[in-house]
């Protein structure tokens, strides 16, 4: 779907209250925080703005963020969960502003961490930026994929595959899905207007997941370490417009 001048103005405004709720949830992030205070503080920007939340009672999910420490990869429940020292945290954020949705999420660690928790958030960070350069018109959507997957293992990492990101606009997962890997076909063309949220989730180890038993949480099967890294992307006639940054 294309979107006009006038709804990606939308798009962007709702992005720019995402990007809020990162720089507030990170200024929050420290030893002893629990992801339910993380939680508290994203409500806190979405309530100032005026802003509603596309996460909170999506299929019941309870929450206005996803917490996702270490092992976790996506969709963690924040709660009493404590962080501390040398952990990494991804959180997941998304507002909805006159009905046009913003969904990004970055992961940081807690204090200092270890050398290879830094080069994961590091490759995976830049595999979502190499993503988000294949956004051009003209181009095939599943570009997108081929250059996350190529950075990501380059490295050594591995890249997740039940889980990708998608088009979004009036709703937070439209179609088509944007997969963060070469799926066999190059995909749609790429149209001034089209909007997609390219989310990169990067594992330490091997790409296998495990759902949680609330349903929720995704885990690597390893019990290695993964990241995500997520921005709202709009193509354009400039080229690619990253809508959630400040
Ligand atoms: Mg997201
Ligand atoms: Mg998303």
């Amino acid at each position: 779907m294309r979107r006009s001048a006038g709804e990606i103005a939308k798009m962007r405004r709702a992005g720019r209250v995402v990007a809020e709720m990162h720089e507030a949830t990170r200024a929050a992030v420290r030893p002893g925080v629990t992801t339910a205070q993380l939680d508290a503080v994203a409500r806190e920007v979405l309530d100032r703005r005026g802003a509603r939340s596309n996460f909170l009672n999506y299929h019941g999910f309870p929450a206005v963020i996803c917490t996702s420490p270490n092992d976790m990869i996506v969709h963690g429940i924040p709660g009493d969960v404590v962080l501390h020292e040398g952990d990494i945290i991804s959180i997941d954020c998304g507002a909805i502003i006159e009905g046009y949705h913003g969904d990004a999420a970055f992961t940081m660690g807690v204090g200092t961490v270890d050398a290879e928790a830094a080069r994961l958030m590091q490759v995976t960070e830049a595999s979502l930026w190499a993503g988000i350069e294949q956004l051009v018109a003209g181009n095939r959507l599943h570009e997108v994929g081929r250059a996350v997957q190529d950075v990501a293992e380059s490295a050594g990492f591995s890249v997740v595959r039940e889980y990708v990101g998608h088009a979004i606009g009036t709703a937070m997962h439209e179609d088509p899905q944007v997969p963060n890997y070469w799926p066999g076909t190059p995909g749609p063309l790429l149209k001034t207007g089209m909007v997609f949220a390219v989310e990169p989730m990067v594992n330490a180890g091997s790409a296998g997941t495990r759902v949680l038993d609330d349903g929720w949480g995704v885990v690597t099967a390893d019990g290695r370490l993964s990241a995500h890294f997520e921005h709202t992307i709009a193509v354009t006639d400039d080229g690619p417009e990253v809508l959630t940054l400040p």
